[in-house]
């Protein structure tokens, strides 16, 4: 694993971690620099291991790290929290409250993401610790977490998990967006694709969408690829592409066609987006959470 430093912005620094095994996507996390300094989006244990050491090089003694942000428990975004608490004392983890149960007792979450990463996810994941009650910060929307020279708000972003947040911050006017605003490929940069795992919520999504889009952040510090300025474009693509497949899929449902059908009917679509270029893993992952969210629905 190749880690790769850059500064996306005043004192907050990208650490690309290299593609993961499953998914081929870019796992990021981000470091801000402050008189507290704060970790974004650690990713699992394996990443976070081996991440560390960049801290390090950027002239923070780790062992200061303030506070842990995981935008959700997914394990390519928060798995290596606890292995983190383990080797760090000081840090708080700030979590949304439906997350926190399940990175202190990280069984069931353990249990859910074989689902998604196979049976061995350990060996590519590293184990899955658990957090102690004790360093967990439960945020509530809206909370500010105050630096020295920049304010970070928990914005609570539910679609793509129920606990999600992002973390707007006021230093950079930037928005860290954890997977409630899309992934993008750099063989399509500008059009975002919902990270529509099941189990996804297609309306929460929007709504969070339009709520985060509504912050007017200047720049979005992606989780799966970087930081981009084109922040309207970006969000209303995004919007525009989810709409979209909500309207498909319904349309397909009502109209009684099968499984395989409808599935055949949104690549369609999402094939006329890519137009030509090879489509990501992630995409057809995303389908299916969305198929599924709409047939429950019904
Ligand atoms: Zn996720």
């Amino acid at each position: 694993m190749t880690v790769r430093i850059e500064e996306v912005a005043r004192n907050t620094y990208l650490i690309d971690c290299g593609k993961d095994s499953i998914f081929s996507l870019p796992q990021v996390a981000y470091l801000l620099i402050d008189d507290l300094p704060v970790l974004i989006d650690p990713g699992s244990t394996s990443v976070a291991a081996e991440l560390l050491p960049s801290v390090g090089d950027l002239g923070i003694d780790v062992r200061e790290l303030a506070y842990i942000i995981p935008t959700h428990i997914h394990l390519d975004h928060g798995g290596g929290v606890g292995y983190l608490t383990q080797h760090l004392h000081k840090p708080k983890v700030v979590l949304h409250p439906k997350g926190a149960e399940h990175l202190a007792e990280p069984t069931r979450l353990v249990r859910g993401a074989r689902l998604v990463f196979g049976n061995n996810l350990e060996e590519t994941m590293g184990p899955v610790l658990p957090v102690p009650r004790e360093r967990i910060h439960v945020a509530e929307d809206g909370e500010v977490i105050r630096l020295r020279s920049r304010d970070l708000t928990i914005i609570f972003s539910p679609g793509h998990a129920a606990h999600h947040i992002a973390i707007q911050d006021s230093l950079t006017g930037g928005l860290f967006c954890g997977d409630a605003l899309g992934f993008i490929t750099e063989s399509m940069p500008d059009t975002p694709f919902p990270v529509g795992l099941p189990p996804f919520d297609a309306e929460a999504y929007v709504k969070s969408i339009d709520k985060l889009a509504a912050l007017s952040p200047n720049i979005i510090f992606y989780a799966h690829h970087r930081a981009r300025t084109e922040v309207k474009e970006l969000t209303s693509r995004l919007r525009e592409v989810c709409i979209t497949l909500g309207e498909i899929i319904q349309g397909a449902i009502q109209a009684g066609m099968e499984e395989a059908k409808i599935y055949q009917r949104v690549l369609e679509y999402v094939r006329s987006l890519w137009a030509g270029a090879d489509l990501p893993i992630m995409v057809e992952a995303g389908i299916s959470g969305y198929v599924q969210y709409y047939r429950n629905r019904r």
